[in-house]
């Protein structure tokens, strides 16, 4: 039976979600401060891979921790005015980095993650931007043997989960991205993964494809929710109420303000990371390129080559510290000296993190009417299409063909 189905957060899970329901028949107004895909969707590093199913914590996380902060171009930062705030966030993320909690995850993550591309096809195509999409492959690249074998587990990980991950060396990296300066002995190439040419106009062309279906997208702030027994009611926004009957939560590294109102704690960070886009680097690059020791992808996009990453814990409000993004430029310049920064922009966003990487996807556990996709952390775009898909067909009683037991929000 059709719905009205209100949706916090236009972002890629948001209107991904908004279009899943929408080819559904339901009636789906999606509110948003912001105009689609102008918040953390908008500058991610554009990374479609179906194989990114290891959590980002693993065995001996702790250990890493004190070498990453004190090197200054170290991919972790905490400022010291949020650490006890983030405490029991990261109590909660040393907790699931255990080996067997880590197995747990990764055999949760990848059905759901396998079916990137496989989500994506029907909305992109329907929207006429499928060229977007590429399924190039990337490579990753190691200064040494040693170190790619001190990161042996989760490469292992992904491959007894099915994905392929062929090991090149120094040649085989040049011959696949020949621009590719620096001295890398020893590589990855993973075939079936890819990229997005331009993250925010992926959202977009999503979220105007929706309002050419009789979707409707509304800019307010959302400032507090009316719940009754029987479920929410109204929204209470900057420009007014809003009656509600079905309410779906996707506010990325906001939507704890909101699950806190419907009765379910959350334990959600907004993780920062930073980017530079070079607009006129005067190369390319025929696929993007993960350099695991520093922790960032360098991506090719119709806007110029982006280097993105950092991991910086500060809340949602604070403002950036461009500083972070100053260190993926210094890195930049390492990685291909010489790049032209004529135009060279820098951007943070915030990763809706959760400590064991699994999202949020499901019914509230309080609350009838009330539905979650939020947490998705560093794979939200790959996973922007595949949880729409999901929730869409929990929504219509459907059975999913992924199993989200372990994205369940009664899991804390
Ligand atoms: C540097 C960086 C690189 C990344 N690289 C990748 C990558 O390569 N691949 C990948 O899969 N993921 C990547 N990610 C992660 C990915 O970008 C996020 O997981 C994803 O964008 C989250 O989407 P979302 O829709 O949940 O949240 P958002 O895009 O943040 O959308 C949430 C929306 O909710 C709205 N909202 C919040 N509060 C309110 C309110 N009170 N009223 C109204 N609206 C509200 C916001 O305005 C926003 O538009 C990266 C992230 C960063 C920072």
């Amino acid at each position: 039976m059709a719905k009205n189905i209100t949706i916090i957060g236009a972002g890629i899970v948001g209107i991904a979600t908004a279009s899943y329901l929408r080819r559904d028949g339901h009636a789906v107004t999606v509110v948003d401060m912001r105009p689609p895909g102008e918040y953390t969707s908008f500058g991610n590093a554009g990374i479609l891979s179906p194989g990114s199913c290891v959590p980002q914590a693993l065995p001996g996380v702790l250990s890493k921790v004190p070498g990453f902060l004190s090197d200054p171009l170290g991919p972790l930062a905490i400022r010291p005015a949020h650490f006890l705030k983030a405490l029991p966030w990261f109590l909660r993320l040393v907790a699931a980095s255990r080996l067997s909690r880590v197995e747990q995850i990764a055999d949760a993550l990848r059905p759901l993650l396998q079916q990137t591309f496989d989500a994506y096809a029907p909305l992109v195509q329907h929207a006429g931007v499928a060229d977007m999409i590429r399924q190039t492959g990337y490579v990753v690249a190691y200064s040494s043997r040693a170190a790619l074998a001190r990161d042996a587990l989760p490469w292992k990980l992904r491959r007894d989960r099915g994905v392929v991950v062929e090991e090149i060396d120094s040649a085989g990296i040049k011959q696949h991205v020949p621009q590719l300066k620096g001295e890398y002995e020893a590589g990855l190439y993973l075939p079936e993964q890819g990229y997005v040419t331009n993250p925010e106009r992926l959202t977009k062309s999503l979220a105007e494809q929706f309002l050419k279906d009789g979707g409707q997208i509304v800019q307010r702030k959302v400032l507090d929710i009316e719940v009754s027994p029987e479920g929410p009611r109204k929204l209470v926004t900057d420009a007014g109420n809003m009656a509600l009957e079905t309410l779906v939560i996707c506010a990325g590294s906001h939507s704890n303000e909101f699950t806190a109102k419907l009765g379910d704690s959350v334990p959600l960070e907004a993780e920062r990371g930073y980017h530079v886009t070079y607009s006129d680097p005067q190369f390319t690059l025929p696929m993007p390129v993960f350099l695991p020791q520093q922790k960032v992808f360098i991506t090719p996009m119709e806007m110029g080559l982006r280097i993105a990453g950092q991991s910086e814990f500060a809340g949602n409000e604070a403002e950036p510290n461009y500083a972070r993004a100053d260190v993926l430029a210094k890195q930049m310049q390492q990685i291909f000296p010489g790049i032209s920064n004529v135009d060279s922009t820098r951007w943070m966003g915030r990763r809706p993190s959760m400590p064991d990487s699994l999202p949020v996807i499901g019914p509230a556990s309080k609350m009838p009417n009330v539905w979650y996709a939020f947490g998705h952390g560093h794979i939200g775009l790959c996973g922007g299409a595949p949880t729409g898909r999901a929730l869409a067909d929990l929504i219509a009683g459907r059975t999913p063909d992924v199993n989200l037991v372990p994205f369940s929000v009664t899991r804390f």
